[in-house]
């Protein structure tokens, strides 16, 4: 079985070369865009690329405003931020997500409380979390959501897009009426993944795409905060940069501002690679249906996106039988050259998380065993 992944994953790639997880891909204008920014000089924070890579993806997504940030993990916590998460909240997410999720809350001095994945979307489960709510929070006379136990503030649900595959949006939206609580989505996996039509991102009050060099598209390193309206789009730029008020020389700062603006530089790189995000996800999406047909023969199961939405399909996942040919698999394949990862280990075992309040994730304890990711990227030949 392994053997024959080996020989498909090379057969799709056509390549005897290692091939990798996810690497970036520049079919277009990414040299001529970035030659631009050197030759003008204006490589960093000042450049006609920066607004208009924010334009292009408030265009794409639809959404109201986009703010362009240095990296995914500065957009998730700009968006925290300005959804007002402060200090001592408890915030809901899922133990199976990239560890900068949860980095964020950390250093936010935000406790994450660990629900489990849905195994439809392996994102956050609205059943579970609103399980979680039922038997731990209660509304107090100030309509605030608090932790039955330790009167902390609940104040956020911050689901994630796994692998591109969109979490049951609807569910949270309810939870979030009901509960009072704001949502937040770290849409960094799922750039071309939309929810019932509607692109991931734009359902929060906030959310926040990477741009990562293993992302759907890169900016070399960059993100970007999503944002409902033009108000809190004016106020997401002013925080992102320093909080400088405008005055031809001097310098005066209203509130303590971040410096976390994207620089031109990565901007450039960012509009050349979005001109080709049509093809670029048709392409993953036929490799997606290979890997799918492939694996319809054996008792390995392909993830498949929820039949709500549409996924990027940007990493793709097998879940094994066993924990014992989980290993096997990625013994073997990673022998052979062909690049395949573990899912995250969960969040809630690691130190810094460990004491943190969750669920009994009994999903997110068999995906973290069974669940694997193999070759998903766009090559040249491919494009
Ligand atoms: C990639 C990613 C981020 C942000 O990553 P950066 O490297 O900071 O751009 C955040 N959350 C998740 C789930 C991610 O996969």
């Amino acid at each position: 079985m392994h053997q024959e992944l080996v020989k498909f994953v090379r057969e799709i790639y056509s390549s005897n070369e290692v091939i990798p997880l996810h690497a970036p891909i520049f079919a277009g204008n990414e040299s001529k865009y970035v030659t631009e920014t050197i030759d003008s000089t204006f490589v960093s924070s000042v450049g006609k690329f920066v607004d208009e890579f924010e334009s292009q993806i408030e265009n794409y997504t639809k959404c109201k405003k986009a703010v362009a940030t240095v990296n995914g993990t500065s957009a998730l916590h700009t968006a925290l931020y300005m959804s007002d998460v402060q200090r001592g909240d408890m915030v809901i997410t899922q133990a199976l997500t990239f560890v900068a999720t949860c980095n964020v809350l950390y250093h936010m001095g935000v406790e994450p409380v660990f629900v489990d994945v849905s195994m439809e979307s392996m994102g956050l489960c609205p059943m579970k979390t609103g399980k979680w709510l039922d038997e731990n929070a209660f509304i107090d006379s100030a309509g605030e959501c608090r932790h039955k136990f330790t009167n902390r503030k609940i104040s956020a649900i911050l689901p994630m897009h796994t692998f591109g595959h969109p979490v049951q949006l609807d569910g949270f939206l309810d939870l979030c009426s009901e509960w009072n609580l704001k949502l937040i989505e770290d849409a960094a996996e799922s750039l071309g993944s939309f929810y019932r039509g509607q692109h991931t991102g734009t359902f929060g009050k906030f959310s926040a795409l990477s741009f990562n060099g293993n992302k759907v598209i890169t900016t070399g390193g960059g993100g970007m905060v999503l944002c409902q309206s033009d108000l809190e789009g004016a106020r997401t730029k002013h925080i992102t940069t320093t909080a400088k008020v405008s005055h031809p020389f001097e310098f005066f700062h209203d509130e303590p501002g971040f410096n976390y603006r994207l620089p031109n530089i990565n901007a450039a790189l960012g509009c050349a690679q979005l001109e080709n995000i049509g093809t670029l996800l048709d392409k993953k999406r036929q490799i997606a249906n290979n890997y799918m047909s492939f694996f319809n023969r054996s008792d390995y199961v392909f993830f498949k996106e929820p039949e709500y939405a549409k996924s990027n399909y940007w990493l793709n996942c097998v879940i094994c039988p066993t924990k014992k040919s989980r290993d096997q698999l990625l013994l073997e394949t990673n022998r052979a050259g062909v690049m395949t990862r573990p899912i995250w280990k969960l969040m809630s075992n690691l130190p810094a998380f460990k004491h943190c309040l969750s669920d009994d994730l009994s999903n997110s304890k068999y995906l973290e065993e069974h669940a694997v990711n193999i070759p998903s990227g766009i090559s040249k030949e491919l494009m």
